[in-house]
């Protein structure tokens, strides 16, 4: 069944429901707005009287995402479209330069996203041209001053957003990629954060994870070290004359052949070939090095208890 229509709006009713006093139900984007609190359809008094059996039938009905004349094709139980409109790929978007820094006030279509960094923040694009690893250098940064840096990265036609930050307060250096898109297509996509030294090639860091979506604030996975998260005092020892050097990988998540974990809930992607993710022996890239015979070789496990998540990180000292 097909959600009912606000009557003011003409979008699918939300909940909750409140009536006026002769009756009107208005959907909750539309009640909120009014002020002073009089029915737009009949003049009088809006009250706090819910609707609950139309909250019911709306909670139950399906609806088109009302970005459906955009392109969308989603339609969900209602009660769920809340969650969807913030994550769905045909909504307006704020440009990402202007949440983080306050620097940018276009606003417009994902797929318009790319064109406004080549066009206004080349600086913050990465380099896609070497297919899915991208370098990264950040200068003038030094583990006393607060800083963040922002890069929009394109891999398999998708957008990530890479967020680098380093917090003085909390003593802790943040890498984070996000997917711009949905939670679940989100988790369809591992990215690995490799962070090199400069003065010992065989000290090396390796992160991999999940992205999270875009429609979850950065800061907050942050707050709640998400992702690959550094103490400042280690980082101190990659920092090499005020730069730091890492390299972004980004590539799809292959369903693990055993369902019998979490993992299978929410990584649902069809993709048939490859190694199931993350091997952690055989991270790529030429530094990721296990010394053998070294007597100085550390994997350690820190980091966030909660989803499936597998990191490593090697110190292979001199
Ligand atoms: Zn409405
Ligand atoms: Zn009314
Ligand atoms: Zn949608
Ligand atoms: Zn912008």
């Amino acid at each position: 069944m097909e959600a009912p229509e606000c009557p003011v709006c003409i979008q699918p009713m939300t909940v909750p429901i409140f009536q006026c006093q002769s009756g009107h139900s208005l959907c909750n984007s539309c009640t909120v707005k009014l002020s002073p609190p009089i029915c737009p359809i009949c003049r009088q008094t809006m009250t706090q009287m819910r609707n609950w059996q139309l909250e019911d039938l709306v909670g139950k009905a399906i609806a088109a995402c009302p970005n459906k004349n955009k392109g969308c094709v989603y339609k969900y139980v209602s009660k769920e479209m809340e969650d969807h409109v913030k994550e769905c790929i045909f909504r307006e978007m704020d440009c990402p330069m202007g949440k983080v820094f306050g620097t940018c006030s276009w606003s417009g279509k994902l797929k318009e996203l790319l064109n406004h960094f080549k066009d206004r923040h080349p600086g913050n694009c990465a380099n896609i041209t070497s297919n899915i690893t991208s370098n990264f250098t950040i200068d003038n940064i030094s583990v006393t001053n607060d800083c963040r840096h922002f890069y929009i990265l394109q891999f398999n036609k998708q957008i990530f957003f890479l967020s680098f930050k380093i917090d003085t307060v909390q003593k802790l250096g943040y890498w984070l990629v996000q997917y711009v898109g949905t939670k679940k297509a989100a988790r369809q996509n591992v990215y690995e954060i490799q962070i090199n030294s400069k003065q010992h090639q065989k000290r090396t860091v390796t992160y991999i994870d999940y992205c999270f979506s875009d429609s979850m604030d950065a800061n907050e996975v942050f707050r709640q070290a998400q992702c690959a998260v550094m103490p400042l005092i280690m980082m101190g020892h990659f920092i090499d004359n005020s730069k730091i050097t890492f390299r972004c990988l980004i590539k799809l998540f292959n369903k693990p052949a055993i369902n019998n974990n979490d993992q299978s809930k929410h990584a649902t992607t069809g993709q048939k070939n490859g190694p199931p993710f993350p091997n952690r022996h055989k991270s790529p890239g030429p530094h990721v090095s296990r010394a053998k015979g070294s007597g100085v070789n550390n994997t350690q496990s820190v980091g966030p208890k909660h989803g499936p998540k597998k990191q490593q990180a090697n110190f292979n000292k001199k």
